[in-house]
């Protein structure tokens, strides 16, 4: 695709060894049209450029439609102030406080609109840096240049123009979006130690892209990978529901991995499958992930619980081995890892309560399909997590074949009509001289003692 452009260099500085300066990229030279822009958007564009302001489409939903695929959502950036906007727009609100920015609500549709932003500190205090150099307050309002290059990658830092419907490019992004690269803006060191979380996004997005990392933007990563330890646990988080329930997450895996960035955001994970000879728990959270993939692609609902139980399942498995090698009782052990590891867990993740109680409950859930005495069966498929629990179960015979029969029993019993006297739902372990839970480490296995299933009697 031809680029035409103005090259009005308005500024002298380089970013990143690569001239920096505008280039627009007119209507008929590049494939974003109004029709794939969501019209609200497009109201807040036009109302903003009636009164004055500029105002452009940005960041993720115009890199989105340079490849062809539909934003999430339309963000805005314009030179008006959040409080220009606020009276602008009836149907918004200021929010934020590291970034004060306006939010324009249109029934369920949220539109953001922020004002230009600088990267530079002009001693106003606006603008605070860590001693490590991490950006802690970033409220200087800039030139809609500034604005560009303090964002993180080429590629997002795209402006889309409602006035002539070009695009405007001050960092080149839009050649390495048609060259499907992801590129950090200026020096990939500096850039990773003001945000560290940067880290994750450049494995997000070229795992959601389908994008190749820039060599000067990728080599950083294992080396600077102990930085997210510095990053909020709340945020990462957050992140992770994006690497990880968005329809990508095998690739967001395998580029955790193979950035060195997986020992760094689930290292009991991370070591556990180092220990795992067999590979079998890879292969059970990689096949985790493809199901979880399939069915965002299908448009079901995937669970954070269910997610973090197959993350840490490694974990999980780990820690309780070493818990029954010290002689502790099954029941006692399977509590204690699901706690320990959750803790330990926690110092790196914010992972709310309404996630890992859950994803603890799959995990004690997988020692009672075991047991298979008829009123044990009937409390078990009617306990809330039965679901989640099952299919974790149908997992873990990737790690293990020898769950295959438990999966046919336990599939069968869910077509047997419920006994309504036997459904409640209190959660039990498992009794005294019970057998301990059957997992999917490299330890020796104990015989399982056959009992007779239900189904069958
Ligand atoms: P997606 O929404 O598809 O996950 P996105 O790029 O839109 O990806 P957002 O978190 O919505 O991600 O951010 C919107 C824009 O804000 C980005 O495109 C980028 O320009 C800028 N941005 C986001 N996070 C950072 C960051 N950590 N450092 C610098 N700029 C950022
Ligand atoms: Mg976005």
């Amino acid at each position: 695709m031809p680029i035409h452009s103005d090259d009005s260099l308005e500024r002298g500085t380089t970013i990143d060894g690569r001239p920096a300066g505008l280039r627009t990229i007119a209507r008929d030279a590049h494939p974003i049209s109004r029709k794939d822009i969501s019209p609200n958007a497009l109201r807040v564009l036009y109302r903003l450029r009636d009164a004055g302001f500029a105002g452009f489409l940005v960041g993720g939903a115009v890199r989105d439609l340079l490849v062809g695929g539909h934003p999430k959502d339309f963000d805005i950036a314009t030179s008006a102030t959040p409080e220009e906007v606020r009276h602008l727009f009836r149907n918004s609100r200021l929010i934020g406080r590291r970034f004060r920015l306006a939010h324009v609500v249109f029934g369920r549709e949220i539109i953001e609109v922020a004002t230009f932003r600088a990267n530079v500190d002009d001693g106003s205090g606006d603008r605070e840096l860590h001693a490590g150099g991490r950006l802690v307050r970033d409220n200087v309002f800039g030139a809609i240049e500034d604005d560009a290059i303090r964002r993180d990658f080429t590629a997002n830092a795209l402006y889309y123009a409602i006035d002539d419907f070009s695009v405007r490019d001050y960092t080149g992004g839009f050649e390495d979006v048609q060259n499907r690269v992801l590129r950090l803006i200026g020096d990939p060191e500096q850039r990773y130690r003001e945000d560290p979380v940067r880290m994750l996004r450049a494995v997000r997005l070229a795992a959601k892209l389908g994008f190749s990392i820039d060599d000067a933007t990728a080599s950083p990563l294992p080396v600077l990978a102990p930085l997210l330890r510095e990053s909020a646990p709340a945020r990462l988080f957050e992140e992770c529901l994006k690497l990880f329930l968005s329809g990508h997450a095998v690739a967001s895996f395998l580029g955790l991995e193979r950035h060195g960035l997986l020992p760094v955001l689930l290292p009991e994970t991370s070591s556990a499958l180092a220990a795992n000879r067999s590979g079998a728990l890879r292969r059970m959270l990689l096949e985790g992930l493809r199901g979880t993939d399939v069915r965002v692609a299908n448009d079901e609902p995937v669970s954070p619980a269910f997610l973090f139980a197959l993350l840490l399942w490694p974990a999980y498995c780990r820690t309780l081995m070493a818990l029954q090698a010290q002689g502790m009782h099954a029941a006692e052990a399977q509590r204690r890892a699901a706690d320990r590891v959750t803790l330990h867990q926690l110092s790196m993740i914010a992972l709310p309560r309404r996630f890992s109680l859950p994803m603890q409950e799959i995990w004690l859930l997988q020692s009672r399909f075991a047991q298979r005495q008829r009123k044990r069966v009937m409390r078990l498929l009617a306990h809330p997590r039965f679901r989640a629990g099952f299919d974790f179960l149908v997992l873990r015979q990737f790690a293990s074949n020898e769950h295959s029969e438990e999966v046919a029993f336990w599939q069968e019993a869910q077509t047997q009509p419920m006994d309504p006297l036997e459904t409640h739902s209190d959660e039990q372990a498992l009794e005294p001289g019970e057998e301990p839970a059957q997992l999917d480490g490299d330890a020796p296995r104990k015989r399982r003692r056959r009992r007779r299933p239900v189904a069958s009697q």
